[in-house]
């Protein structure tokens, strides 16, 4: 049973017993306090509606103890004092609950939004080198435990200080962009693109192994250079790709790919090297 539905089974047990209490045995000064058990007990719930629901029905008790309860019929002012006081006590509660509920709210929002923050780049809105790190070594995990390839890729544009040094930084910023646009387009899952260093990324490819993550590159490579960058014009990226084995882990997975790039920058750029392991 879901945790949800016993704490709603627990609710409505609670409020019975008490009302049962309430009508054969005398409260006095306590008719109706109780009701602020379950109330409290919502704490344990997300969904404010449930604190709302039995606060009223708590109230909504107690109104109907006064007229069923044997000691109504006593003192009635005294009653109806000690009943009020109650409604009150219980209405107290319920805005307490609702109130910490709702910051907790608050609170996990602003948490997600800040691993949102903490690992995105905030030029690209690509994942960060941190994402990258945290990303790469559940993946690792993941591929070894499931015996499923995996395979990653690092490119790095070609003469980018030029184009700096040419036309500027926004320029240049501009081209990182646009970069990350075309990628994440080419990409079965947007979130698997990382800026790992200024003009630096790397797309990690869950279940693919280095034949298929060479098509990836090399699809990649083919977008980027056929696409007219404003101002600037054509540029290139040079592509290294490897496939993660048994013995890896993400730093020599990393320098693999990493020496891939590199020789791909040394035979010439615009162009993909994979190695194999
Ligand atoms: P190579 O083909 O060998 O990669 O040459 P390169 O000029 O691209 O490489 P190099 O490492 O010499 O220069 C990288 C440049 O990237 C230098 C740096 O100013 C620039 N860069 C790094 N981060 C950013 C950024 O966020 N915005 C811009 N506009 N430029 C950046
Ligand atoms: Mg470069
Ligand atoms: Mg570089």
């Amino acid at each position: 049973m879901k945790r949800e539905t016993i704490l709603i089974i627990f609710y409505i047990l609670t409020l019975g017993a008490i009302f049962i209490i309430d009508l054969t045995v005398p409260l006095g000064v306590a008719a109706g306090v109780p009701y602020v058990v379950p109330v409290l007990i919502t704490i344990k719930t997300e969904r404010i509606i449930d604190t709302y629901l039995i606060g009223i029905a708590g109230i909504l008790l107690t109104i109907l103890g006064y007229f069923l309860s044997p000691v109504a019929n006593g003192v009635p002012w005294m009653v109806i004092f000690n009943r009020l006081l109650a409604i009150f006590v219980i209405s107290i509660t319920m805005f307490f609950v609702i109130d910490r509920k709702n910051s907790e709210i608050k609170i996990k929002k602003l948490n997600k939004e800040l691993q949102q923050m903490v690992h995105t780049d905030p030029l690209t809105g690509a994942k960060n080198r941190l994402a990258f790190i945290k990303r790469i070594t559940e993946e690792i995990e993941r591929a070894k435990r499931y015996e499923a390839p995996l395979s990653i890729i690092m490119f790095d544009i070609d003469h980018f200080k030029k184009i700096n040094d040419t036309y500027g930084h926004n320029v240049g910023d501009n081209v990182l962009k646009g970069m990350v646009k075309i990628v994440e387009e080419h990409l079965r899952k947007s979130d698997n693109l990382y800026r790992t260093g200024g003009e630096e990324f790397i797309v990690i490819l869950p279940n693919t192994d280095i034949e298929k993550a060479e098509i990836v590159a090399e699809k990649i490579r083919e977008a980027i250079c056929k696409t007219k960058f404003e101002k600037v014009g054509r540029v290139t990226i040079s592509i290294g790709v490897t496939q993660v084995t048994e013995d890896d882990d993400e730093d020599t997975v990393t320098s693999r790919v990493d020496e891939a790039l590199y020789r791909a920058k040394n035979t010439g750029r615009n162009r993909v090297v994979t190695i194999k392991a």
